[in-house]
């Protein structure tokens, strides 16, 4: 436009040599002596033409891609398939993106074959719904490129019941959740459960991660017992969350009243994108070895479920449709609420992070009222 607009009164004779470096809108506005345009007259009126930069043919590296679907039941196969399109015919590099909470995130990446084709399978191991895109960077001599984008979303395999709404944080105040852009270790006393409880906690976790996106970790077993008090009893050091059946002398949890506990043990002040928050660094649940009746496997299973939505940060609910109601067995898988509250504290909300003050960024979670554990 600029050259456009200068060359154009450079040739009617408007303009001295010397506001041609001006911007067209100066220039426009400049004063036109008559006499400058006979003083510079010959060399402004050939050099322009020279020196008028050859038009650069950009590269113009485009990316197009096609989504199999915008929805796909958790575990199912879906992918993106596409072309990058440029000038030479290189291998692109090219990545799968989600927009998180926090921003767009890598999830997947692959290289174009010498015709610029791709395919990428896009993850479907958790629920979420989420805008996704594919982009090639720049590379010496093409520029980038983004596709359009397209919301995806993995939706349950079930029809989950009651409302999306009944669900509540263990601790509104403050909010608290992991970081989901961790993984999250555990370990599991279970020298005091019954044979098989130990396959109804690695699938209890497993149902966690599919609906939150948090990643967990099982690193063996423990004589660790979660008490629901900062700092108490020892943990092996790569331990984030412990999952313990105990009898009730061997820790100071109430179970008068309830057979089973589970909540955080220790916290600091982190930081989303919705703002200052509880970020918890240490936490888990404690199952009364002397309940009567003992821990069948789908009892077991059902109460880790709610256990572990307090471990992450959720709270109780009056719908019995929940895993997150209290005071009843069943119903054995999420509900509506307990999906929405696993998204809310999980992967597609963003990382949290920790708030580091000078000389200490560890808080005291008990005096933050942060501290929190329920039956
Ligand atoms: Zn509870």
């Amino acid at each position: 436009m600029r050259h456009v607009l200068t060359s154009f009164a450079l040739m009617v004779g408007l303009l001295a040599p010397a506001t041609v470096a001006g911007s067209a809108a100066s220039a426009e506005r400049a004063p036109v002596p008559s006499t400058s345009a006979t003083g510079g007259g010959a060399a402004s009126a050939d050099r322009p033409v020279a020196a008028r930069p050859k038009k650069k043919r950009k590269n113009r590296t485009k990316v197009r891609a096609t989504w199999s679907a915008s929805s796909v039941q958790i575990g199912g196969l879906a992918a993106v398939t596409g072309k990058v399109k440029d000038k030479g015919r290189l291998k692109r590099k090219v990545v799968l993106q989600m927009k998180h909470a926090d921003g767009w995130k890598k999830v997947q990446s692959t290289k174009t074959n010498k015709k610029g084709e791709f395919a990428l399978q896009v993850p479907s191991d958790w629920l979420y719904s989420m805008k996704s895109r594919v982009l090639t960077k720049k590379k010496k001599r093409s520029p980038g490129a983004k596709s359009k984008t397209q919301r995806f979303q993995v939706v349950p395999d079930f029809v989950p019941a009651g409302s999306p709404d009944s669900w509540s944080y263990l601790n509104p105040a403050n909010r608290l959740r992991w970081n989901p852009c961790q993984t999250i270790s555990y370990r599991v006393n279970v020298a005091q459960a019954p044979a098989g409880t130990e396959e109804a906690i690695h699938r209890a976790f497993g149902a966690m991660s599919g609906a939150s996106g948090l990643r967990f970790k099982f690193k063996g077993y423990t004589e660790a017992i979660y008490r629901g008090r900062p700092g108490t009893g020892k943990w092996e050091r790569d331990t984030d969350l412990v999952v313990s059946w105990a009898l009730p002398e061997q820790t100071t949890l109430d179970f008068s009243g309830a057979h089973a506990w589970g909540g955080v043990q220790d916290a600091v002040w982190g930081r989303d994108r919705k703002g200052r928050l509880g970020k918890i660094t240490k936490g888990g649940t404690t199952f009364d070895a002397t309940t009567p009746g003992g821990w069948p496997y789908m009892k077991a299973y059902d109460v880790l479920l709610h256990e572990l939505g307090h471990v992450v940060g959720l709270g109780h609910v009056d719908d019995p449709t929940q895993i997150m109601a209290t005071g009843v067995e069943g119903p054995y898988i999420y509900g509506a609420g307990d999906l929405t509250g696993m998204r809310t504290i999980g992967k597609q909300k963003g990382c949290v992070k920790t708030i580091r003050r000078r000389g200490a960024d560890m808080i005291s979670p008990a005096d933050a009222g942060l501290l929190v554990a329920l039956p």
